[in-house]
């Protein structure tokens, strides 16, 4: 018995192993379908089409399969495939028209549903309610309440998708699209009028016509026709990826792409001013850098490009032409999850105008910083020739002391702060004793050196903040702030010291000179007066009665004014 069992599923050319194959194909080709980089609708389609396929599938095998046992399956299977080719058409359809949105959150699942419901009916089959064959076949079936559920589930799914199309029909403005949806609108009423003819002929009429085979099969194939044409011939699928290939090939920049081994998998026009290279031949970077291999960056980048392949790496090279071309070539691994190298995308970017631009502007700023530091020195020797004229305009060119001026300057404000706030101070005003002598016996140009040799003298005993100067001819004032009578008459006599030490050396000349000086200190304690100016033309006139008394009573000492 097992035996002629095996001897007739032999004879009719269906096996387990083919089945088991169909199987295995089914899993690669769902497998493709999943990880290929196609879209989405792609996708769908595909699914589609692979269900539409399973119902002439299963009518062949049904009609072939002699054992009823087998043809019980191919039955199964064909009315399975039936049943989901409804929700097939509705998803295709939300995906034709731009709408997957609208089998988000879970919405999906519930257009399944009705499918799935009527898949689990035809497989279960309980008490033959979906069919029972009439003999001992099921070449030869009779048809219960599940079918006719089935069939009225799937014309609900057809006018679904119908009312779908047409309602997007209405909303499409172009005229791409529009001819698009109407192409698949007649693959569905194909696939409808067929499925109603099968339905009349082999089922309501069968008792009186003869039965006509795969009329619903002609319908399937009809209809995938319309969709078939409604795709490649409006193009609708391919517009993303004829997009990108029309931008490859068509930019400006440079593009290789090379698998792992470097051997070039694409190359767009836009790198042939750059490579001779094409498809399927080894790009070796480098030859392609060879004549530039003696700069140390070239040869870095060709270590890190052998040896860190997954690494994005960026060069800018001078090509070796005589436009003087400049080139920025950029390598970008392609990596999988798992970050192994799958790939590289070689770009080439003419960067010469750029580089042209950069150089432009490098040299103008290099102008622009040399008129710089040029502005900078005016300005500095500017600030200096000013200083010099500030110190000219109180300095007395002479003896490098403050002249009377500033002297008289200074000292208005000053005598005032001191009236405020009673801060004592005192006036020196000395004169070189016998100084036309000096001049008439050496001459002028020693007179000079013995006044700028007094003055040197003097300053080296004074403070800071003291003002020494030239009051006239050989005669000299000094101001001393926070100085009291005492402290006064101290530093005078440090000063007389000083006048007797110093000897002017002039040529072989050496010439020593003594002073008079008349001095003035002021406690400030009960200081008022109302004109600064008339005050120390007051005080001055008290210092020179000093140094007055001084010479009068024979010179080299020192007077205190009262
Ligand atoms: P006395 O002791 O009374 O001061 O006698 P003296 O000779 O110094 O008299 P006086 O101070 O009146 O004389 C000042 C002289 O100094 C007059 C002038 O020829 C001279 N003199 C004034 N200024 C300068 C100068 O800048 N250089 C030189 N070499 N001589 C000057
Ligand atoms: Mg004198
Ligand atoms: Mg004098």
């Amino acid at each position: 018995m097992f035996q002629t069992i095996r001897e007739k599923v032999n004879a009719l050319g269906v096996s387990w192993p083919d089945f088991l194959l169909f199987i295995a194909l089914f899993i690669l080709f769902i497998c493709v379908l999943a990880f290929n980089r196609i879209t989405q609708t792609h996708k769908v389609y595909l699914a589609f089409h692979f269900i539409m396929m399973l119902w002439p599938l299963g009518q062949f095998l049904t009609a072939t399969a002699g054992l009823a046992e087998y043809q019980l399956y191919f039955v199964k299977l064909s009315f399975s495939a039936l049943a989901l080719l409804g929700p097939g058409w509705l998803v295709f359809v939300f995906f034709l028209t731009g709408r997957a949105s609208h089998l988000k959150s879970g919405r999906f699942y519930l257009y399944m549903l009705p499918s799935l419901l009527s898949v689990a009916g035809v497989i279960w089959n309980p008490n033959e309610l979906f069919m029972k064959s009439i003999g001992d076949d099921y070449f030869n079936r009779e048809y219960g309440p599940l079918f006719w559920l089935l069939v009225i589930t799937e014309f609900v799914y057809f006018f679904t998708a119908l009312l779908n199309m047409f309602s997007a029909l209405k909303t499409v403005n172009s005229l791409n699209q529009r001819k698009q949806l109407a192409t698949a609108v007649i693959g569905m009423f194909v696939l409808t009028g067929f499925s109603v003819l099968d339905m009349l002929i082999n089922v309501f009429l069968s008792p009186w016509l003869p039965v006509i085979p795969g009329l619903m099969s002609i319908g399937i194939l009809l209809s995938d026709c319309c969709f078939v044409v409604a795709i490649y011939r409006f193009g609708m699928f391919d517009i993303l990826s004829m997009a990108q290939r029309d931008i490859f090939e068509h930019m400006t920049m440079g593009i290789i792409v090379v698998d792992e081994n470097g051997k070039v998998l694409e190359v767009n026009r836009g790198a042939l001013p750059f490579v001779t290279t094409s498809k399927g031949n080894t790009f070796e970077m480098e030859k392609f850098l060879s004549p530039l291999r003696a700069q140390g960056e070239v040869y870095e980048f060709l270590y890190k490009y052998r040896h860190h392949p997954q690494e994005r790496m960026q060069l800018e090279i001078a090509l070796q032409d005589n436009q003087n071309r400049h080139v920025s070539i950029l390598i970008s691994p392609v990596l999988d999850d798992r970050r192994t190298l799958l790939g590289r995308v070689i770009t080439f970017h003419d960067v010469s105008e750029l580089r042209k631009l950069v150089d432009e502007m490098n040299r103008k700023n290099e102008a622009l910083h040399e008129r710089n530091l040029e502005l900078i020195t005016i300005q500095e020797e500017l600030f200096r020739v000013n200083q010099k004229l500030e110190q000219m305009a109180v300095t007395d060119g002479l003896t490098g002391c403050y002249n009377r001026r500033y002297l008289m300057q200074q000292m208005e404000h000053e005598v005032l702060l001191n009236m405020r706030y009673h801060i004592p101070f005192s006036v020196f005003l000395f004169d070189i004793d016998h100084f036309k002598q000096i001049n008439d016996r050496y001459g002028h140009l020693v007179g000079d050196e013995v006044i700028r040799g007094t003055a040197d003298a003097v300053r080296a005993k004074l403070r800071r903040t003291d003002i020494l100067a030239r009051y006239g001819g050989e005669e000299f004032t000094i101001y001393l702030p926070h100085t009291n009578r005492e402290q006064a008459e101290l530093l005078a006599d440090r000063i007389m010291t000083a006048i007797s030490d110093n000897i002017v050396h002039s040529g072989n000349e050496q010439v020593n000179v003594t002073i008079s000086m008349g001095i003035l200190s002021e406690d400030s304690a009960d200081l008022h007066f109302d004109d600064p100016k008339e005050y120390l033309r007051e005080l001055f006139s008290r210092a020179d009665s000093a140094l007055y008394k001084a010479k009068n009573e024979g010179r080299n000492r020192v007077v205190a004014a009262h």
